[in-house]
């Protein structure tokens, strides 16, 4: 039986969190499918989905995302002059849909990472005994 490794500093685990790795083994291996995390790490048992969505907090990192990145240079640029009011409303508007879809496991990844290094003593729990995914 492998034994609970012991808890990585918050910056490692918030590094780990950035590249969807586990925050506690570094395990790439945290998603259920391009969707969806696994409720524990299959390596070290980290709980990963803590409650039936609970990892939707990646949802308002997605559109920050996109909105601070995407819509608001170019809601600039069009204020600006640089491009025409309607052009940029419809980039601005292709962007905010499709950047959330492209970034969403990074968002996933990096919700898990700022969550284990906020709250930091939760990776000191012992393995548990049932460690699969019991749903979905
Ligand atoms: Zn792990």
């Amino acid at each position: 039986m492998e034994s609970t490794p012991p808890p990585p500093d918050r910056s490692t685990a918030l590094q780990r969190g950035l590249h969807g790795h586990c925050p506690r083994c570094d395990s790439a291996d945290i998603f259920r499918s391009h969707w969806r995390l696994r409720d524990r790490c299959p390596h070290c048992g980290l709980a990963l989905e803590l409650e039936d969505g609970w990892s939707y907090g990646s949802v308002p990192l997605s559109y920050g995302l996109a909105g601070f990145c995407w819509v608001l240079p170019i809601f600039l640029l069009a204020l600006f002059g640089a491009i025409p009011p309607i052009p940029a409303a419809l980039i601005g508007l292709a962007g905010a849909l499709i950047l959330p879809l492209a970034t969403f496991r990074f968002t996933k990844g990096l919700w898990v990472g700022v969550y284990y290094s906020l709250i930091h003593n939760e990776m000191a729990q012992p393995r548990p005994r049932d460690k699969g995914d019991h749903h979905g």
